[in-house]
């Protein structure tokens, strides 16, 4: 069943497209006002992670769920993207608006991704969570969300400053910041380290290139700005 799909009719997981509330079609005492699209955008999301959950073979109970699983439902969420992620051999890697299509894959972005977590995250600790086991504020998590912001800013010619997308709650967090705070040392390297991919045997790919990207062994390349 593909009832698993986050939302498709707006693009991007985040994207927060029409926010159908009929939750609230019962709330006639109408005094507190409707919840914001950024809680009911938290809410579908819950809601699509625990279909996510529920569907995952071998059988995944919340309580069980570390970074790594975030990680594994980031990258699932990304056959359901809509932004052009350019690959570094394209010929239009680095235009914001390339003049002709391409054959590169659609992905979540970045923003998509990184206001997803921070909407999960915060939901994890309002459904009784702890907060030092949130596996959406996990350590790898973190990392995997640069990771993704740097090389998209990379494929795309697109600094991630304070683009604003039409996200109204801003559900960045400290996540961003402290993404922010190092980016182009780093963007290099995790440039470097998704080109040249001989380190790691191919096995946990994504997660060891998050992992690995802090040498900076691929400098050299100011094409950022
Ligand atoms: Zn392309």
């Amino acid at each position: 069943m593909s009832g698993l799909l986050p939302d498709e009719s707006n693009g991007e997981v985040a994207g927060g497209g029409a926010s159908t509330s009929r939750a609230d079609a019962n709330a006639s005492s109408s005094q507190q006002a409707p919840p914001s699209r950024y809680e009911a955008q938290k809410r579908r999301d819950w809601n699509t992670f625990g279909q996510y959950l529920k569907n995952h073979r071998p059988p995944l109970a919340l309580s069980r769920c570390s970074g790594a699983h975030v990680l594994e439902f980031l990258r699932y969420l990304d056959q359901f993207g809509k932004t052009k992620i350019h690959a570094p051999a394209c010929p239009f890697f680095g235009l914001a608006h390339p003049p002709a299509p391409c054959a590169c894959p659609l992905r979540q972005a970045w923003g998509s991704l990184d206001a997803l977590i921070g909407r999960l995250r915060a939901a994890f600790e309002e459904h009784g969570g702890k907060p030092e086991s949130n596996p959406f504020g996990a350590r790898a998590v973190r990392l995997y969300l640069r990771e993704v912001r740097e090389m998209q800013a990379k494929a795309r010619g697109i600094a991630y400053e304070k683009k604003k997308r039409k996200r109204p709650g801003s559900a960045t967090s400290a996540v961003a910041a402290a993404a922010a705070a190092s980016t182009a040392a780093s963007a290099a390297a995790a440039a470097a380290a998704a080109t040249t991919s001989e380190g790691s045997g191919g096995s946990g790919s994504a997660l060891s290139g998050a992992t690995t990207s802090s040498s900076p062994s691929g400098l050299g390349d100011p094409h950022l700005l």
